[in-house]
């Protein structure tokens, strides 16, 4: 099917995207093997905090008074014992935005901890860092809320292919959705051929294939095996790291996504970094998302979803389902 991105929003949200994802690959393949000395110098660190800068800097030059509401700040760059990690995230920045300075670098990076407003960006730069780290999934994750609902969201995800196969060699995906225009992949390497993606039309609960956090402490697993047990779930859930979830899920490759809260932190309140792109990613796929007690998702409570616990995706046909069953296991 024919596909062009119609807005200035959907072109610089794309483009920062596949930046970004570029980026932090390149620190990737330069530091990951490499020997680290300190937990400020891990590849982890130079990444997330080289991507927002780079995103946040793409922003301000493309829509200047749109807020950004993202993951890190500069405080510890900004120490003297940040400077070896300082001149190494400008180096990678300057890669992308020549003549970058270890002061913008610092001021683009802060430009993050807005609360939102009206209008405003949401950036993970690095979701899924453990993944990141062990070769496994991770993404880049950026979306724009207007008026608390998600209007665009764009992934990157270099370990999937055709936007929901997990494969790590492969050569990634963008997973991109616009209100009311769907849910579509394109190549990360060279954007421009653009797949719908669609949830899958699976109706019993028995068949479903459930997506979950690989981190155990991310989730509560005993609960997920209860529920499971509760719905006659077959398979075993699939463990990935960071918002390929999603994206596997809007295209048909699972049919439900949970992040129960772990009994460890029973306050945690997810991140709206963590949820905005994923969410209208499987919401233009056809599927459904809340949290686990049914309510919408709610972006206008600043940097968390303080009003939400805990996440329920699914492919729409199952929701219900999950909701009444999820009720005896959920307090
Ligand atoms: P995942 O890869 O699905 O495990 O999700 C990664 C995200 O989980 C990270 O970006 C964190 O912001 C978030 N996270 C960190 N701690 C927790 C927790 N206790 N419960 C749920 N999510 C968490
Ligand atoms: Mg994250």
């Amino acid at each position: 099917m024919e596909f062009k991105p119609m807005t200035a929003e959907l072109d610089f949200a794309i483009q920062a995207v596949q930046r970004a994802a570029s980026l932090i690959r390149q620190v990737r393949d330069e530091m990951v093997s490499g020997p680290m000395t300190k937990e400020d110098l891990s590849p982890v660190t130079v990444g997330d905090l080289a991507s927002q800068a780079l995103v946040s800097n793409m922003l301000a030059q493309t829509f200047p008074s749109d807020n950004l509401v993202a993951e890190e700040d500069s405080q510890g760059l900004q120490k003297p014992e940040g400077k070896e990690a300082l001149e190494r995230v400008t180096g990678y920045v300057r890669r992308f935005v020549p003549g970058a300075g270890e002061r913008d670098v610092c001021e683009w990076i802060d430009l993050g901890q807005s609360y939102g407003g009206e209008r405003f960006w949401v950036l993970d730069p690095i979701d899924g860092t453990k993944g990141y780290l062990r070769g496994g999934q991770y993404a880049v994750a950026l979306a724009l809320i207007v008026d608390g609902e998600v209007q665009v969201g764009v992934l990157g995800c270099p370990g999937l292919v055709e936007g929901f196969r997990p494969d790590v060699r492969g050569s990634g995906s963008i997973v991109l959705a616009a209100r009311g225009q769907g849910t579509w992949t394109t190549p990360l390497n060279d954007p421009g051929k653009y797949q719908q993606l669609r949830v899958s039309s699976v109706s019993r609960t028995e068949d479903a294939r459930l997506l979950r956090s690989l981190e155990d402490s991310h989730t509560d697993p005993t609960a997920i095996q209860e529920l499971a047990d509760s719905l006659n779930i077959q398979a075993e859930p699939v463990r990935m790291d960071s918002q390929a979830k999603y994206a596997v899920l809007a295209g048909g490759g699972g049919e439900a996504m949970l992040r129960m809260l772990s009994p460890s932190r029973p306050d945690y309140r997810e991140k709206i970094w963590d949820q905005a792109a994923g969410s209208i990613v499987i919401e233009e796929a056809g599927g459904c998302v809340t949290d686990l007690f049914g309510n919408a998702l709610d972006f206008r409570q600043g940097r968390t979803l303080a009003q939400n616990r805990g996440i329920l995706a699914t492919n729409n046909v199952l929701h219900d389902r999950f909701l009444v069953a999820l009720k005896k296991i959920v307090a």
